[in-house]
């Protein structure tokens, strides 16, 4: 310490720092709108694969602690004279607007949407509510001094959206995409398929109801434990362990079901846990993905009982019209006044529930679109080695996640506010028809892009547009296209993917 440093006078004579002066700068950097990315084709360059946010609601700290990251990521790299795209967009499709405004304005998508000024009055309404919040989303990053270039064209926009009905259309022509009936997860109050990623478990009290079985042959009893049993007029046969030494003798034989006195058969199946319950099952379509899983492997005849809207078929007999919930209380009365259920057992359970309403999802058989992504996943996971991952343990999580897909991907969705299937059905000869990537279509609103059918030359009143929109990951996928130029600046595109790896950088936090 010198002698005279109580002399010492700062520049700064300031002692607090005064929050007027942050505004003041960010005034100023609009006006020179400072961010404006400009591209100099002599340095290299960096595209920032910003997350794009959903507009549901004000960020917390986690949230502005993220893209204050992405925004030192872009800072750093302009700094070493890079090329630096750092975009922000909202990501505006899907599920949580609608069910949003379905609540605010006490109103049904589904009823709504019945005509097209329905539809579209209610695709309106979810615009003007993503609107709103998008605004407040802005303000917090350009306060909080972000250096994104703001794209006011979201998710939803025409410019995005064709980019991924382009894709959509590309993945068609190259025969990737598919229609089938199959197993999905379905939300039976949004009426809709959902992912694997939409899905959340809740933790739940519930019962493990040991009920009465018959063997047909033998006339024996064995007691099968379930905690559905409104499900037990959907069971198509009932699996015990290989090893469990108890049920051996029933290979090959019958069950009975109760009340509904029909016959499944008795299997063995390596996949039963023998300390579940009694150790022997009832494989129903569809208690869960284990059951699935049982059905597909031994080529079994599914039986569901659960019809879209959540309500017990006309196959589930006496539970006809009930909801899965009011059919569970009826079954069990009725059981225990027959003198079938042995005991109860109360447990805690995951109950898989649909991400946005939490309603508890079912596995029903429904006819989409899938995306094939089994066949591609060592395709991928070589990738994953490919790329520059930090930090390293993150490259594990990708892989597990690779690894964890059970099925080809459904992609529609029987809901609004999302990217149009660019498709249209020959309702003469049955043809699915495609148009040619390069503009937004609306199959629901607009004419046909064809004055008769290409296949079977059935006048255009004929063609019908598809109702259905994509799965909002679908748009997700394709950010780091939207982000790099892809239909728009083909130089930068190019010049982003022309190396073994692209100049890409996606920030991602833990979900
Ligand atoms: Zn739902
Ligand atoms: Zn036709």
């Amino acid at each position: 310490m010198s002698a005279n440093s109580g002399n010492f006078r700062p520049t700064i004579s300031e002692k607090r720092w005064d929050k007027r002066i942050e505004e003041e700068l960010i005034r100023v950097w609009e006006e020179e709108d400072l961010y404006k990315f400009t591209y100099d084709p002599r340095k290299p360059i960096i595209v920032i694969d910003t997350p794009p946010p959903y507009p549901s609601g004000k960020w917390h700290v986690g949230g502005a602690a993220h893209y204050v990251q992405i925004d030192m990521v872009a800072r750093y790299f302009r700094m070493k004279g890079w090329n630096v795209r750092v975009p922000w967009y909202a990501d505006r499709n899907g599920l949580p607007v609608e069910v949003a405004v379905e609540k605010k304005y006490k109103v049904n998508a589904h009823e709504l949407a019945k005509t097209r000024e329905g539809r579209l009055r209610f695709l309106e309404l979810c615009k003007r509510e993503l609107d709103a919040i998008e605004a407040e989303l802005v303000k917090i990053w350009k306060r909080l001094g972000c250096s994104f270039e703001y794209w006011k064209d979201g998710t939803d926009s025409p410019t995005y959206r064709r980019i991924t009905q382009s894709t959509f259309i590309e993945l068609w022509k190259r025969g990737l995409i598919y229609e089938a009936e199959r197993p999905v997860n379905w939300c039976p109050r949004c009426r809709t398929t959902l992912s694997e990623a939409e899905i959340e478990y809740k933790e739940e009290k519930g019962y493990l109801y040991y009920v009465k079985w018959k063997v047909k042959e033998t006339g024996e009893e064995i007691v099968i434990a379930t905690t559905r049993p409104e499900l037990i007029g959907a069971t198509v046969a009932v699996a015990y362990n290989p090893e469990d030494s108890r049920y051996k003798h029933l290979k090959g034989k019958h069950a009975i079901v109760p009340l509904y006195e029909y016959e499944v058969p008795i299997i063995e199946h390596s996949s039963i846990d023998p300390s579940f319950g009694t150790g022997i099952m009832m494989v129903s379509t569809y208690g869960d993905w284990h059951d699935e899983m049982i059905v597909k492997e031994a080529g079994l005849k599914p039986r569901v009982i659960i019809e879209p809207n959540g309500k017990m078929s006309g196959l589930a007999g006496f539970l006809a019209g009930l909801s899965v919930r009011k059919a569970r209380e009826k079954i069990v009365e009725v059981l225990e006044e027959k003198g079938l259920l042995v005991k109860r057992e109360e447990i805690q359970h995951n109950v898989p529930v649909c991400w946005r309403c939490k309603t508890p999802i079912e596995i029903i058989h429904v006819k989409e679109y899938f995306l094939k992504q089994m066949e591609f996943k060592e395709e991928l996971k070589k990738i994953v080695h490919r790329m520059q991952i930090k930090p390293e343990k993150h490259r594990q999580k990708l892989l597990d996640w690779i690894e964890s897909i059970k099925m080809d991907w459904p992609i529609s969705r029987t809901r609004y506010y999302g990217t149009e299937i660019p498709l249209w059905t020959c309702k003469k000869c049955g043809a699915k028809l495609v148009p040619e990537p390069g503009r937004y279509y609306r199959p629901w609103l607009e004419e046909p892009p064809w004055s008769k059918c290409p296949n079977c030359g059935a006048p255009r009143e004929h063609l019908e547009g598809e109702k259905r929109v994509f799965d909002t990951w679908f748009d997700s996928s394709i950010s780091v296209l939207y982000a790099s130029g892809y239909m728009r600046e083909q130089d930068i595109f190019e010049r982003v993917f022309s190396g073994e790896i692209p100049w890409t950088l996606r920030p991602q936090g833990v979900d």
